[in-house]
């Protein structure tokens, strides 16, 4: 690189040629074709709920026009890059059923998705500004530059390069280049910004040039800065639309003004609005949980998030809860999508969640699966504690399941404290009932009767008359004390399900073993 610059620039100086010819043998594909769209996060974090609405966007944005989503990496920062960020922004993608067609793990016809392995396209780029003038070496010191911050500051300006390298001759830059080959290249902001309309904020023109200095494109370690990395990456991968944070909104005016110098077609904007906390506040600040392997070990389901998160945002004619990814992607309309900010209140997503596990549990096979991850939850938490290995049968499991559907928040809730009862005998002794009710003997033996009762099949409905019954029976003992005791001998506790589902749950033979071991203690 810093051989090219030194023989183009003596050779040619500023030449002002346009790229288009050279564009044609780059072999980008310009929009209006297919649709690809990109994420492009940088790997200098894991992936947060602020990414993955940006992710999602772009996918259903895909999806809706048949088109391809493309992850990026964003890597040529190398000193903010963050140990295994990389992957877990493939792995989270993967795991919230949002994939990439493209992506460092998938590959793909306009590899490779990380940019530090890209740095000769840049190159080739920058030189091209060179050439045609439309960029050129900068020789400012660290010091000179700090130096003119602190200046700015000092006079309550905002700090801006001051293009001092623009105007140096030829015979400044060749003697310059021969003490330093491998200066800074700075691209030169035009005063002429295109007007360009955001498929979201509408019309918009930022003037650029009179509020910045010339930003630098390539650093002198021939890594790019993001404004040439994203618009050169963007032009040979062709991406015909570019969905991202509205936070780089005003940073358009500058992208715009190296397609036009480069000679290639911007791709169509959409800036979406912020994700913000429900109060307004940034939420990588106040939300210590906004990771999505947080969500994802804390048992919440996919599409409960990708349904919360788009629930709060905009781009729907109806605000619904509960709507699947195919639903979200038969429904979004990007015309749709609003400037105001996107509040999110992460208090409603068990709510969100149990909805989607309720859906799950509807269908046989993914029931099947839940099945499978109760179990494997029941011998984490529980394992050696377990006295009866019966009740890791799939059977056992799926009533289970389907008696508490609806009433979960996450299948996780199914081994909290509350649910022990239904994976191991609670240590109740007969005491604990006596101080409930006078009449322990006289209950235990009808509830033990009713588990015999010949033709009697043990619905909730049945044993709820059943047990009204009992309590008619017994004009001395409340009817709540009755159900109280009932709960106490099965699990040991005051609260939980209803007695009767308890009852169906735990099956016929291990309700007459709790009673009895009560009685006999
Ligand atoms: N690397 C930028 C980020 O971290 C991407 C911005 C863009 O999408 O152009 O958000």
């Amino acid at each position: 690189m810093a051989l090219f610059l030194r023989r183009c620039w003596l050779a040619h100086g500023p030449s002002g040629r346009s790229l288009r010819r050279r564009e044609a043998s780059l072999g980008a594909a310009g929009p209006g074709t297919a649709v690809r769209v990109r994420f492009a996060p940088s790997p200098t974090g894991f992936l947060h709920l602020g990414g993955l609405r940006t992710a999602l966007y772009n996918y259903i944005f895909a999806k809706k026009h048949g088109g391809s989503f493309i992850l990026r990496l964003e890597d040529t920062d190398q000193t903010r890059l963050v140990p295994g960020a990389a992957e877990n922004i493939e792995d989270m993608l993967e795991w919230a059923g949002i994939p990439p067609d493209e992506s460092p793990r998938r590959g793909g016809p306009a590899g490779p998705y990380q940019q530090s392995q890209r740095l000769e396209l840049y190159a080739q780029a920058a030189e091209a500004l060179l050439q045609m003038g439309a960029a050129y070496p900068c020789f400012c010191s660290p010091q000179r530059l700090e130096l003119l911050k602190k200046e700015a500051l000092r006079n309550h300006q905002t700090p801006r390069y001051d293009n001092r390298c623009r105007h140096l001759s030829q015979k400044q830059v060749a003697q310059k280049l021969a003490q330093e080959p491998t200066p800074a290249i700075r691209f030169r902001l035009d005063k002429d910004v295109p007007a360009f309309q955001d498929l979201v904020y509408g019309w918009n023109r930022h003037e650029v040039a009179s509020v910045e200095g010339d930003p630098v494109i390539l650093k002198s370690d021939g890594f790019p800065t993001y404004h040439l990395a994203c618009v050169v990456d963007d032009h040979h991968m062709g991406i015909s639309h570019v969905l991202r944070g509205s936070e780089w909104l005003v940073s358009t005016a500058k992208h715009l003004l190296l397609y036009q110098a480069l000679g290639w077609q911007p791709p169509h904007f959409a800036h979406l609005p912020l994700l913000l906390n429900k109060d307004g506040s940034k939420l990588s600040k106040r939300q210590g949980d906004i990771f999505l392997e947080h969500f994802a070990s804390a048992g919440f389901l996919p599409a409960a998030l990708l349904d919360l998160i788009t629930n709060c945002g905009s781009g729907f004619a109806e605000n619904q809860m509960g709507r699947t990814l195919p639903e979200l992607v038969a429904q979004f309309d990007l015309s749709r999508v609003i400037c105001h900010s996107a509040l999110l209140d992460l208090e409603k997503l068990p709510e969100f969640n149990r909805l989607h596990l309720c859906r799950l549990v509807d269908s046989k096979p993914q029931r099947h699966q839940l099945m499978g991850k109760l179990r494997a939850l029941v011998e984490e938490v529980f394992g050696s504690q377990l006295q009866d290995r019966a009740v890791l049968e799939p059977a056992y499991l799926e009533r289970v399941i389907l008696l508490r559907q609806g009433h979960i928040g996450r299948l996780q809730d199914l081994v909290s404290p509350v649910y022990a009862y239904l994976w191991t005998r609670p240590a109740v002794e007969r005491a604990q009932l006596d101080a409930i009710t006078e009449e322990v003997d006289m209950i235990t033996q009808r509830v033990l009767g009713l588990l015999d009762g010949a033709g009697l099949s043990l619905t909730q409905d049945s044993l709820n008359r059943e047990l009204r019954k009992l309590s008619a029976d017994l004009p001395g003992t409340k009817p709540s004390h009755v159900m109280k005791l009932i709960r106490v001998a099965l699990s040991g506790q005051l609260q939980g399900p209803p007695v009767a589902e308890m009852i169906v749950s735990l099956g016929p033979q291990e309700v007459r073993a709790r009673i009895q071991q009560v009685l006999s203690s």
